[in-house]
Parts: C-alpha cells; sequence; structure tokens
C-alpha cells in the first residue's frame, strides 16, 4: 500500500536548534494579503493566524524555501539554513 504524504513526513525527524531561529518574523509587517499567502504556502503549516496575529514556529520546517521567495523582506525579517546537523533530517525523499 501507498504511503500517504503525511505517513511520509511523519517519517523525518527534525533537530531543533533552542538558540538559533534559521526563520524570523517581520513583526513590523502589517501586509495582510501577503501574510495569508505565506499562511496558505507553508507545506508543514508552521505559520499560524489568529485574530489578526500571525505566529510562527520554526521547529518542523521542511527547509524548503517557499516562504523566503513569497515573503522575504516583507513577512520575514530573515530566512537561513539551520546551523550544520540541526533541521530537518529527510528519511523518505
Ligand atoms: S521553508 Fe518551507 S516549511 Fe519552512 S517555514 Fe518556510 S514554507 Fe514552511
Amino acid at each position: 500500500m501507498a504511503m500517504s504524504i503525511d505517513d511520509k513526513l511523519g517519517c523525518d525527524r527534525f533537530h531543533a536548534d533552542d538558540n538559533y531561529a534559521h526563520i524570523e518574523l517581520n513583526e513590523e509587517c502589517r501586509d495582510m494579503d501577503m501574510i495569508k499567502r505565506v499562511v496558505m504556502a507553508c507545506p508543514a503549516q508552521l505559520y499560524r493566524l489568529e485574530d489578526g496575529k500571525l505566529s510562527f514556529n520554526y521547529e518542523g520546517c521542511l527547509e524548503c524555501g517557499t516562504c523566503r521567495v513569497l515573503a522575504g523582506g516583507n513577512v520575514l525579517k530573515s530566512w537561513n539554513h539551520p546551523m550544520g546537523g540541526m533541521g530537518v533530517e529527510f528519511r523518505m525523499g
């Protein structure tokens, strides 16, 4: 039986770096259209918009770069790769 995307993602491992957030939000951003795009685009659903307030948790990031392409310098203050040995460890491609 073929594995679903969720099943495959569930096989990945994440090495969270408590001392370094590799993606930071621009707290000054008020561009709600762009914020909504980022919320919808992140495949790991790490961006949340509740009561008009954006929150984000970099743990679980797939490092796909979608949010950087969409909103680097707008919704995002910075986007970098995690430090060596940290971040996602893909196990099912
Ligand atoms: S890099 Fe990809 S997975 Fe990580 S926060 Fe951005 S859109 Fe989500």
